[in-house]
């Protein structure tokens, strides 16, 4: 399956499965206000000397099919943490990890998504580490502990293609 027929235009859309998060709207909000200091690079952002975000990718895995989505998204962990991260980065080692975080990605088609408890994972070198939700009662720790359908996965795209990003209340 190449594409859909979407729900909202009738039309077909092409199916895709990796999306990227931004930070979310109060953070930004303050950041453009340049009010925030902070300093980034491709994977990693630090505001205010204080909070230490790294990108990561949180996998929900379809039922009877061989692709999973991944959706890339800021986690705040520990200064400590990330300090470690940011050193383990590109190498083979991944002593004492998973780490604990919190979730920090604006993901308006869910109830909840900024703060949700999460534990980070290294993965093989220089790729994004791996994030797990340990809310398993949120809409996102069921979606990854239990799958999804693909039509689930479909309807999400369709508010994606649509930018209906505020929808509340996903039934996947
Ligand atoms: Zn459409």
């Amino acid at each position: 399956m190449k594409n859909f027929l979407c729900s909202f235009c009738n039309k077909k859309h092409d199916i895709f499965f990796e999306t990227e998060f931004g930070l979310p709207e109060v953070i930004v909000k303050e950041l453009d206000s340049g009010e925030l200091e902070y300093e980034s690079g491709e994977r990693w952002f630090i505001i205010q000397k204080k909070y230490f975000l790294v990108k990561g990718v949180i996998e929900i895995p379809i039922i009877d099919y061989e692709k999973k989505i991944k959706w890339l998204v800021w986690a705040m962990i520990s200064k400590e943490d990330f300090f470690e991260y940011t050193s383990l980065f590109s190498t083979n080692k991944k002593a004492n990890w998973p780490k604990e975080g919190t979730l920090a990605a604006e993901m308006a088609f869910l109830k909840k998504s900024v703060g949700l408890r999460i534990s980070l994972d290294l993965k093989e070198k220089n790729s994004f580490p791996s994030i797990k939700i340990c809310e398993r009662d949120s809409e996102l720790g069921r979606m990854q502990e239990e799958k999804i359908t693909m039509e689930g996965a479909i309807k999400i795209m369709e508010l994606f293609y649509h930018d209906e990003l505020k929808f509340n209340g996903l039934q996947v």
